[in-house]
């Protein structure tokens, strides 16, 4: 198979063609046809996360489907075409586990960080911990589902029910959660970096009633506010606008520091939370909502052998919506 690996952090994913992983024990291997690039990717690649396995493939919202099953897995799912997430592995039997937090779990797997993801042809993964997808919807489109819709899922179920709600960073998630929250009736603000004039008014295209920059106050108070950027400071922006008793998400698996700040932006039982990973049931409530909103994604698309532009890109914000990787056409497959 080809692959785009991560050999040490800071260093550009390299190209390597590798013999087809066997999938082992309670595992499946997928024909990869598409896979999201997300920002934790870079999180990965820029060294921001601790130990990754290494060197490692990244890549967590995959599909793609099953072409070999490992024992103890009906080979009926042969043909499958599945999702894979960032959660691929849990152990079961910690209290998380057992509690019903298995996003929690002690021992856990993560897609693209410790156990190879879908920056390749062909990936292995726990089989159940990859969705069935059924048949509706076109892979490059479903890609941002498995991660910034999921994650977005998450973050929105524990914003609360709040009509008012306030999206900081308008990228993949924000533009798949958007529509998810006009679907069940919330008005949208959207928080995009100060100046992009081109995001603001993409997520007014999506159904955001306001769309202004960060740094502005929005025309109302919030209910709850979910920060999709990785930017700490913007922790007490969105603690100001948000009502008495509102709530404040932290989607993202990193932040760049939160400054200090007078403690009456939180009095008034305001509340500050973050979302870690997600739960399979998560992933199996959100796509049985996904249809039903009928989200339509905005992609991207960059063959698989162009990841690191794909990452710049992000880096640099010079798309909207999000990027997905496809394997590169027959005719260009082979090279290095
Ligand atoms: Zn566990
Ligand atoms: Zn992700």
């Amino acid at each position: 198979m080809d692959a785009m690996i991560l050999e040490a952090p800071g260093r550009p994913l390299r190209r390597v063609a590798l013999s087809d992983p066997q999938p082992g024990a309670g595992q499946l291997r997928i024909r990869v046809s598409a896979c999201g690039v997300c920002r934790t990717d870079l999180h990965v690649v820029d060294g921001e996360l601790p130990h990754p396995r290494l060197p490692i493939i990244p890549g967590h919202e995959i599909v793609g489907r099953v072409d070999a099953v490992g024992p103890g897995v009906p080979a009926s799912r042969i043909g499958e075409r599945v999702g894979v997430p960032w959660l691929g592995h849990t152990c079961g039997v910690c209290p998380y586990c057992q509690g019903g937090q298995e996003n929690l779990c002690d021992d856990p797997g993560f897609t693209g960080y410790t156990l190879n993801g879908g920056y390749a042809t062909a990936a292995v993964a726990d089989a159940r911990h990859a969705f069935a997808l059924g048949e509706e919807g076109d892979d490059i489109s479903l890609a941002p589902l498995l991660c910034a819709g999921l994650i977005g899922w998450r973050a929105l179920s524990i914003a609360g029910r709040g009509k008012r709600l306030g999206l900081y960073g308008f990228g993949a998630a924000a533009h798949i959660i958007a529509q998810v929250a006009r679907w069940q009736g919330r008005t949208v603000f959207a928080f995009t970096r100060p100046g992009d004039a081109a995001s603001a008014a993409f997520a007014r295209s999506l159904g955001a009633a306001w769309a202004g920059g960060s740094d502005e106050a929005p025309p109302e108070p919030l209910d709850a506010a979910i920060l999709f950027a990785p930017v700490g400071a913007l922790v007490p922006v969105a603690l100001r606008a948000v009502r008495k008793g509102g709530r404040v998400v932290c989607a993202g698996i990193h932040m760049s520091d939160i400054p200090s700040f007078p403690y009456s932006l939180l009095w008034e039982e305001r509340q500050i939370v973050s979302v870690a990973n997600l739960t399979r049931q998560d992933g199996l409530d959100f796509l049985a909502v996904a249809p039903q909103v009928g989200i339509v994604t905005k992609t991207t698309t960059y063959p698989l052998g162009d990841a690191n532009r794909a990452l710049d890109d992000l880096r640099a914000g010079r798309f909207d919506g999000a990027a997905v990787l496809v394997p590169d056409p027959p005719d260009q497959s082979g090279g290095q």
